[in-house]
């Protein structure tokens, strides 16, 4: 891995669990001059950066001033030209609802280099975290991936649920508030009411919570629970609980560890 000094390294920190990162997303932390983060990171990962390293947490937390995207692309730009190696640290793949386009086309037009190391997305890790796999030979051969929110200059409600109603598995990202218009509307055009539904909230962080309910319910039923963002929604056949044990995260990672280093 090369680390030039003034570029941009756009990194997939993973899901939650902060050894869900990337090998090569820890060597950048261990090199980075500065590292930029969202809020939704394993701070653990930051424990890789050198004492030296500048840390700005850049998180949209709710009543706090909110940092713009305009003014983190500027931060990206200001310390790259000053010939820092700079990692923009983001949860799960930079590019799945992250905004790393509008960072690399800032770096770009700047005329910063700007690299992307590749995440592992909730939207995947999420379901696979609860032992429900997205596709599965002979019940689900597509899957979907579809934000729950809109951006604030589209209309609402433009899913196109007539199509998503004919995709195997739906995955949906920040759906957390909408969801009750959004099964509303694919029940509507066509899928069936009992079509298996399961929610993982905070997937792979130690606290995850997994419940599961029909397409018809599941609104209820997290209303109930009280479940809150983040939280991954999975819908489809697939979405049924073949494995109780994995419910909770990690389940037996450090077993797994001591298996493998002492040979048993
Ligand atoms: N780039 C991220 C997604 C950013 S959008 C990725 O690839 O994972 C933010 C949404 O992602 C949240 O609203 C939630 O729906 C989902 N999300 C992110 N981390 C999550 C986690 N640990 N558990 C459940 N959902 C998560």
């Amino acid at each position: 891995m090369i680390c030039r000094r003034g570029s941009v390294y756009l990194v997939g920190a993973g899901p939650g669990d902060p050894e869900l990162i990337t090998v090569r997303g820890m060597k950048l932390l261990q090199q980075a001059d500065v590292v930029i983060h969202d809020r939704l990171i394993p701070t653990e990962v930051l424990e890789y950066c050198r004492n030296t390293t500048l840390i700005i947490d850049v998180g949209k937390y709710p009543d706090h001033h909110r940092i713009s995207q305009d003014e983190i692309n500027e931060l990206l730009v200001i310390h790259a030209r000053r010939g820092d190696i700079v990692v923009r640290l983001k949860g799960g793949d930079p590019f799945v609802f992250g905004r790393g386009t509008e960072e690399m086309e800032t770096c770009l037009a700047a005329n910063i280099p700007c690299h992307v190391v590749p995440g592992i997305s909730s939207a995947i890790a999420g379901p696979s975290a609860a032992g429900i796999p997205v596709t599965s030979r002979g019940i689900a051969r597509s899957f979907l991936v579809v934000t729950g929110q809109t951006a604030p200059h589209l209309k609402k409600h433009e899913l196109d649920f007539a199509a998503m109603a004919q995709i195997d598995t739906v995955v949906l990202l920040m759906a957390r508030k909408n969801l009750r218009s959004i099964t509303h509307g694919l029940i509507e055009a066509g899928r069936d009411p009992q079509t298996p539904v399961a929610c993982i909230e905070r997937a792979t962080f130690a606290d995850q919570r997994v419940t599961y309910s029909s397409l018809y319910e599941i609104a209820d039923q997290i209303d109930q629970l009280g479940f809150a963002n983040p939280m991954v929604t999975v819908i489809g056949e697939v979405a049924t609980n073949v494995n109780p044990d994995l419910v909770e995260w990690p389940v037996e990672a450090n077993e797994h560890y001591f298996a493998l280093e002492f040979g048993e």
